[in-house]
């Protein structure tokens, strides 16, 4: 199977108003343009430098997303261009995101990712601490950030009722968070879960973003030093 015939399979099964982040970390340049010359032109990386890279030698009309743990110094690598930031996990991240946007004019549209995995996970916002945060009104000093929603990564299991419920309490966390903090934001209408063995589920559940990788360019082949 090649990659734009794995593309057209995902495409004609999921939703027309689903978005399709298409996961190319690890994979070169040559794999993606294949991918994007059958027509899909949104692709998402987990590593900053690996991201800026990838940009400057591919068409400017790719929609770039930023799917993995940023750390506040790499944000240089994609502030002027990237699409999404899907991984925002804490407030010293949102305030330096908004502090790079701010000093190329750009805003800079962003997910808050949660904590819904039951495994002990290392990234993402406790959801009650969140809750929390924004009690305190944290987000009204950062106007180069646009918060559009929320991300997150369920368990790395086989259990599929395990699954559904994480991906129903991101949906729940996102009922609630709109309703007590994002009323009046229209652009509050993200949903980022999903991947390649999960994906069904997590539209049964409303996504609105999936993030897809092995299935569309096969095995990730990390590259030997
Ligand atoms: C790698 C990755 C994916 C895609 O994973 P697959 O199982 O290959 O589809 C999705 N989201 C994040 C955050 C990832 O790091």
């Amino acid at each position: 199977m090649t990659v734009a015939e794995n593309l057209k399979i995902i495409k004609e099964i999921i939703p027309q108003n689903v978005k399709l982040v298409a996961v190319s970390k690890t994979h070169p340049v040559n794999v993606i343009l294949e991918a994007y010359k059958s027509g899909h032109k949104i692709f998402g990386e987990n590593k900053a430098q690996e991201l800026g890279e990838k940009h400057k030698h591919l068409p400017t009309d790719i929609e770039w997303h930023m799917i993995g743990h940023l750390q506040t110094n790499k944000i240089k690598y994609i502030a002027s261009f990237v699409h999404l930031i899907h991984s925002v996990d804490s407030i010293k991240l949102l305030d330096a995101i908004n502090n790079e946007a701010l000093k190329i004019n750009r805003v800079i549209d962003c997910l808050l990712q949660i904590k819904i995995a039951r495994e002990e996970t290392k990234f993402g916002f406790d959801f009650n601490e969140l809750v929390q945060l924004l009690e305190t009104n944290m987000l009204k000093d950062t106007r180069n950030v646009r918060i559009t929603g929320l991300m997150g990564m369920a368990s790395f299991t086989g259990d599929m009722v395990q699954v559904k419920q994480e991906f129903d309490f991101l949906a729940h966390c996102f009922v609630e968070l709109k309703k007590d903090f994002f009323a009046d934001e229209p652009s509050f209408k993200e949903l980022s879960m999903g991947m390649s063995d999960d994906y069904p589920e997590a539209i049964k559940a409303g996504a609105t973003i999936i993030r897809v990788g092995s299935h569309i360019f096969g095995k990730r082949e990390y590259t030997k030093i």
